[in-house]
């Protein structure tokens, strides 16, 4: 049910959206910048007002925790990039995640998910979900199988496409349609793509999950996270953000608003910059196998050209010699640092197993698509040959 109220009517493109948000109104000395809101509370002007909060009459502001214009400016901003009704904005990716779970599951209930998640979300189903009396199903990328796990308790269908850190991508719109026909609500981790690659409310998902800390932020300076979907859904979202704690401070949402402005360039020509990389390495002879889905080898080559209106900045590559290679290759690179995140103008490698996918066994690491060679890239903004001349010299 896309009707989106807040989406102005005419059809402005993402970098207009991701600059200005909704209309705004010009008038004399009004900032072209947004106003921080750095409080933690907020007035009323009698008690008859703060009735009708306690009501549920007025939506005035109250205490941040609860809601703040500087948050609600970029959540508005989110949920047109993204094509939702609306949108919450978090403390953290992981703050995203464990609230729009706890929103729709409850104890008894069932969740199938893919294998392939980000580390954090993998450990969240694997420690605290069951905790919570929460039942996790995981299924491979190709969703082979999933119908067969649906039972009377299954609620939720989690999915993230491209996945970290192999970027192999889950088909949306067949994840979205498994979990309409069996009533379940969809929900994706779409950080790798950011929505300038990816709408995945379009393709039929019902909530789009992010760490904004990622590309939206882009700048490596903030930890943030956001959900967007219905107004329904958002809202119950937010329910459990509020009793969870894990809302966003004034000062990360000014950031991440800040980083968003530029979030259309900066993908842009980091997918550049991307691609060249993967094709350096692909000709490397001490390079046994990269994982970009630019590149026509890579198995979801063909799904990243459905879905997707590029191959994202993320790659990774395995080397021949095994963790001693890939330590050295990531010991020797001066100009990509040595750093777990992604997103950033700052080119990065790590190794998978010590930092994303610490803390798991060879079977899960292996389910995983992680090899002990692996090194994870996050492409940034640096000249093209300058990143080559780097990796050249590391690998070599
Ligand atoms: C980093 C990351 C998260 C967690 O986000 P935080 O902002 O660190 O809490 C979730 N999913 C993906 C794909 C990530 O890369």
């Amino acid at each position: 049910m896309k009707t989106p109220s807040k989406v102005p009517s005419d059809n402005r493109g993402q970098s207009t959206r991701s600059i200005h948000g909704t209309d705004k109104k010009h008038g004399i000395s009004t900032g072209v910048g947004p106003s921080i809101y750095r409080t933690a509370n907020f007035t009323f002007s009698s008690t008859g007002e703060m009735k009708l909060w306690a009501e549920g009459k007025s939506s005035a502001y109250i205490y941040t925790r609860y809601g703040n214009p500087t948050l609600a400016a970029v959540e508005e901003k989110l949920a047109q990039l993204e094509g939702g009704e609306a949108a919450v904005v978090t403390a953290s990716g992981m703050a995203a995640i464990s609230s729009t779970l706890l929103s729709v599951l409850q104890a008894g209930d069932e969740v199938i998910a893919t294998t392939q998640l980000y580390g954090g979300s993998y450990r969240l189903m694997r420690d605290i979900l069951p905790r919570c009396g929460i039942k996790v199903h995981h299924v491979d990328n190709t969703l082979a199988g999933a119908e067969e796990l649906v039972s009377p308790r299954t609620r939720a269908f989690y999915i993230e496409s491209p996945t970290n850190p192999t970027l192999r991508l889950v088909d949306v719109r067949k994840a979205a349609a498994i979990a309409r026909r069996h009533k379940l609500v969809s929900i994706i981790d779409g950080t790798f793509a950011s929505p300038v690659l990816q709408r995945p409310l379009d393709l039929g998902m019902d909530i789009v999950v992010h760490s904004a800390t990622k590309y939206l932020a882009g700048h490596s300076d903030v930890i943030a996270g956001a959900a967007v979907g219905s107004s329904k859904r958002v809202a119950a979202i937010r329910e459990m953000v509020i009793s969870l704690g894990g809302s966003m401070d004034p000062e990360a949402a000014f950031l991440l608003d800040r980083g968003i402005k530029t979030l259309g360039i900066r993908v842009e020509r980091q997918c550049e910059n991307a691609m060249a990389v993967a094709k350096f390495l692909a000709r490397h002879p001490r390079v046994e196998r990269v994982h970009y889905p630019g590149l026509p080898s890579h198995p979801d080559h063909r799904l990243a050209k459905q879905q997707m209106s590029g191959f994202g900045a993320m790659l990774a590559f395995d080397m021949k010699g095994g963790v001693a290679a890939a330590r050295r290759v990531c010991d020797r690179a001066r100009l990509f640092l040595l750093a777990a995140s992604l997103g950033g103008v700052e080119s990065l490698v790590v190794l998978p197993i010590y930092t994303s996918h610490y803390n798991m066994s060879a079977k899960e690491l292996a389910a995983s698509g992680v090899s002990p060679g692996t090194i994870r890239v996050s492409v940034g903004l640096e000249d093209t040959a300058d990143l080559i001349a780097d990796l050249k010299q590391a690998l070599d």
